[in-house]
């Protein structure tokens, strides 16, 4: 149902009561077993905080999430706890990520340990196998993060999210700190991993041509809201959101028959999200009605929905 994340605001700054940043605002989508499903947006448009949500990092403050057809706040902590297992994610930044007083061993066999998984032999044995899997020498285990190079540590963090055998995995700007090269071997590391161990992604970048390039499908957010999802790599379709196509407009030589749309203006803040369309200040596109009504997500045709007045009298396939 329709996720919220509504974070109070730090006291000293409350200019009136209840006062709450819409992080994520009444979000409602669905990954599919065995997809990729990316999350692209501007910072602060909620991405990250969806991705804590699903591994309930952060607790809601509305709606509630399905997992395999059972809503998470009526398991007991027992099921959580193996819920726990299944859900995994991989962090931004590589660098902080990874206790640098722990050795890599350690680092990837202590999850094992905390969720008694196997004796000490069997537990090694699932790191060195882990570590192989993602591309590194079983030797790194005696290593310490700061022996590592930036790659490398983000391939020890997606180990540490594998070593469990998770299903599920979400993966917030895993690739956003790396060089060039090095982004493209993580990306198709983790294609490869998802395609052999079976596995769902939830993708999360704000750089939407690394999220079409490794996605199934594509959520765009804007200011905690899901303003448009399609399918990725399909030449029939084209995003529609303004928001979108500025982004896309954004990536030079990216080859789009839309016109470019331009983005004005910066982000609003979340604690005073305009009323209407939240991104109407900044859309070249904006008519009277964008201010006053908030659009609704509403299917424009296969695997493609749009928040948008513009859409809402399209021809529904
Ligand atoms: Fe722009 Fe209006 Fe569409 Fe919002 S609803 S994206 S303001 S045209
Ligand atoms: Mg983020």
């Amino acid at each position: 149902s329709s996720l919220t994340k509504h974070y109070p605001v730090p006291k000293q700054r409350l200019l009136e009561k209840q006062q709450v940043v819409r992080a994520v605002d009444g979000v409602s989508f669905q990954i599919n077993e065995g997809e990729i499903f990316g999350l692209v947006g501007e910072s602060g448009c909620g991405k990250s905080t969806t991705g804590q949500l699903l591994v309930q990092l952060v607790k809601q403050t509305g709606g509630d999430l399905i997992y395999q057809g059972r809503t998470l706040s009526g398991l007991s902590r027992g099921e959580l706890k193996s819920l726990r297992r299944d859900i995994q994610i991989v962090f931004q930044d590589p660098y902080s990520s990874l206790n640098p007083k722990k050795k890599i061993g350690w680092i990837l066999e202590e999850p094992l340990i905390i969720h008694k998984m196997g004796d000490k032999q069997t537990r090694r044995k699932i790191v060195s196998e882990t570590l192989e899997q993602v591309g590194l020498d079983p030797g790194y285990v005696n290593r310490f993060p700061h022996e590592l190079s930036g790659g490398q540590k983000q391939r020890v963090g997606i180990a540490a999210a594998l070593v469990l055998t998770p299903k599920f995995i979400v993966i917030d700007e895993a690739v956003s700190a790396l060089d060039v090269s090095v982004q493209s071997q993580i990306l198709n590391l983790l294609k490869d991993l998802q395609q052999k161990r079976g596995l769902t992604y939830l993708f999360i970048s704000h750089d939407l041509n690394v999220v079409e390039y490794i996605s199934d499908r594509v959520g765009v957010m804007y200011l905690g809201k899901m303003v448009e999802i399609f399918t990725a790599g399909e030449p029939g379709i084209e995003p529609l959101h303004p928001y979108t196509r500025a982004l896309f407009s954004s990536i030079p030589d990216a080859e789009r028959k839309k016109e470019r749309v331009t983005l004005q203006g910066e982000v609003p803040s979340p604690i005073h999200p305009p009323g209407g369309c939240a991104f109407h200040p900044r859309c070249p596109l904006a008519m009277d009605k964008c201010r006053v009504t908030a659009p609704e997500l509403k299917r424009v045709g296969q695997g493609h929905e749009v928040s948008c007045h513009l859409y809402e009298e399209a021809n529904h396939t």
